[in-house]
């Protein structure tokens, strides 16, 4: 305990919560499939950042968390990876049929922050099914061209990961920017679709009042993760 203590001292982890997860110190333990190691190191991603260290424990464990993390700090793959985990989790006990999902939901405050994020989300699903592992399909929901199309997949195959813009339709990234466009309705209202047993994320560069307020309702006992810059 002691050491985990120290750890995150040294990488300016601070966390808040009960029963919280010890930071990993690499991806090792974390039991991802070889393709998906295997894109990680195309990727030149060795060794977790302090986000994704502490982050990646807490959302497996299946808490409710809210990542504040400067930019470029990592946060897509803090929740990113443990999604895809968890979609090959439910889907090996229950595969996703025609007109069912998503099991993930990452909500992004523009289009291109949602291509973006899609983009990185396609790069390790793809080998995923390539490699013969139970393939998990994802989806750019952003409306407009195409869209038809991708509901059609919903429809005949179902799909495991939507990446969306609240105007169409559950990780909330750059919650500071959904909340200040003013998408806290939208955000509640999806909310209300979803049984009783969602796992919230809530990623952030930054933390002001409105967020907080924000987070205090839609999440349940949420585990803290604040990374601080070095120095700072
Ligand atoms: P944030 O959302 O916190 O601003 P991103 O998730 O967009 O940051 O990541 C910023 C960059 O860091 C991306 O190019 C990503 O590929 C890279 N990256 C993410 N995780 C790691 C890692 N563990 N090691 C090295 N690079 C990483
Ligand atoms: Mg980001």
């Amino acid at each position: 305990r002691k050491q985990i203590a120290l750890l995150r001292k040294q990488w300016h982890v601070k966390v808040n919560g009960e029963d919280i997860p010890p930071l990993i110190n690499n991806f090792e333990g974390m039991k991802f499939p070889r393709p998906l190691l295997r894109t990680l190191k195309d990727q030149g991603i060795v060794n977790p950042t302090p986000i994704q260290a502490q982050g990646l424990p807490v959302v497996l464990s299946g808490r409710d968390m809210i990542g504040i993390a400067f930019t470029g700090s990592g946060k897509t793959l803090a929740f990113v990876l443990p999604m895809i985990m968890i979609a090959l989790q439910e889907e090996r006990m229950m595969p996703v049929a025609a007109g069912e999902g998503p099991i993930g939901l990452i909500i992004c405050p523009s289009r291109e922050l949602a291509r973006q994020t899609y983009q990185v989300v396609e790069q390790f699903v793809a080998p995923l099914a390539e490699a013969g592992y139970s393939s998990l399909r994802s989806l750019l929901c952003i409306g407009g061209v195409g869209m038809r199309l991708q509901l059609e997949v919903v429809k005949k195959r179902g799909v495991h990961i939507v990446v969306a813009t609240p105007g169409r339709y559950m990780t909330l990234d750059e919650a500071d920017r959904l909340v200040d466009l003013g998408f806290e309705d939208d955000i509640r209202q999806i909310f209300d679709h979803f049984k009783s047993q969602r796992q919230t994320l809530l990623f952030s560069a930054t933390m002001p009042t409105k967020v907080q307020v924000f987070a205090k309702s839609a999440l349940v006992k949420p585990v803290t993760v604040n990374v601080g810059r070095a120095g700072a």
